[in-house]
């Protein structure tokens, strides 16, 4: 009884314990390089955020193995709201269906906090590439099989497998060329090293506005107001292609609910934010922002998802 009783009453002093958070900065980890579009994404939310919780969000960049790396510092981390992670359709979508040793589970070992942000996947060349257009290049890969490589921000990642899967769809074969992340992926393609690269849209589109590579499609229902004038993959004769990548903050798992819930507000409300908002939309993506609830259905539904396109495709890693 007594026992009980000394339970309860610190079950009920908890709440209070967190009532303080934040009293100290707080660590976002990026689990790709500066300039790609986890970085992108995370730096503008984590500005806003610090400023609404009146602590500062600082961002470490923790790079390799297509995110994975960063998300098991971020499941390893102490359960009290100061390091969290921002996740991706990579780190959580595909790539536990692909690495045999990963260290984390994307559903048990992670509190959803806030989904952020989706942006379309764009496919794009080097502008001296032979093809003009999608249809141009179809034919091209078919004509030419694994004569030329397709960059992308890491093996097992949402670009590599987007672009697996279109190259089972057109029967076609490249090699797939991976790096740290989408900045360095571009940057080669830039160069005329690797020239073609299937990317997530805010990091690519800097290049497509300036001439530096050309776009042949992009993922989605619709056209993106960003650049009117690329045609989506659905419009061009593959409607059931579709590639989503989205950004959202995770913590480890047992976040304590309050200090999981201060955190959701603060992110939801900092890319709802007008300015943050506006700032998002110029990259192409869309700010999102949604509850714990839904972003945690949301993790469960595209690994499923993933699951069964890469069942279906076949795809392993080499
Ligand atoms: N393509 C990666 C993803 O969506 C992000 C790459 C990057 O931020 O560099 O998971």
């Amino acid at each position: 009884m007594r026992k009980t009783c000394i339970a309860l009453a610190l079950a009920a002093m908890l709440p209070a314990a967190h009532a303080a958070f934040p009293d100290r900065p707080i660590t976002l980890i990026v689990p790709f390089p500066a300039g790609g579009p986890t970085d992108i994404v995370g730096r503008l939310a984590a500005a806003k955020a610090g400023e609404i919780l009146g602590q500062q969000i600082v961002v470490e960049n923790r790079t390799g193995a297509s995110g994975t790396i960063g998300m098991t510092a971020t499941a390893r981390a102490k359960p009290d709201g100061y390091t969290v992670g921002l996740a991706t359709v990579s780190t959580h979508g595909t790539a536990p269906h692909l690495f045999p040793n990963l260290a984390y589970d994307p559903v048990k070992d992670f509190t959803p906090i806030s989904n952020l942000v989706t942006s379309p996947n764009i496919l794009s060349v080097y502008p001296q590439f032979p093809a003009k257009t999608l249809a141009d290049f179809v034919a091209h890969v078919r004509a030419n099989p694994n004569k030329d490589g397709y960059a992308n921000a890491g093996a097992g990642g949402v670009n590599d497998l987007g672009m697996i899967w279109f190259l089972q769809l057109i029967g076609g074969k490249m090699n797939s060329i991976s790096y740290r992340g989408s900045a360095p992926a571009l940057t080669d393609t830039v160069g005329g090293v690797v020239p073609v690269i299937f990317d997530n849209f805010p990091s690519s589109l800097p290049y497509l506005k300036s001439n530096h590579l050309r776009a042949l499609a992009i993922t989605g229902t619709q056209r993106n107001p960003r650049l009117p004038d690329v045609p989506t993959f659905a419009e061009q004769g593959y409607k059931d292609y579709d590639v989503t990548a989205w950004y959202g903050v995770v913590g480890p798992a047992d976040l304590p609910a309050d200090v999981r819930d201060k955190l959701a507000q603060a992110f939801a409300q900092a890319v709802r934010d007008p300015a943050t908002a506006a700032k998002m939309e110029e990259t192409g993506a869309f700010p999102l922002g949604n509850t714990p609830a839904e972003f945690g259905q949301q993790i469960r539904t595209e690994s499923e998802r993933w699951k069964s396109v890469i069942e279906k495709a076949q795809v392993k890693l080499q």
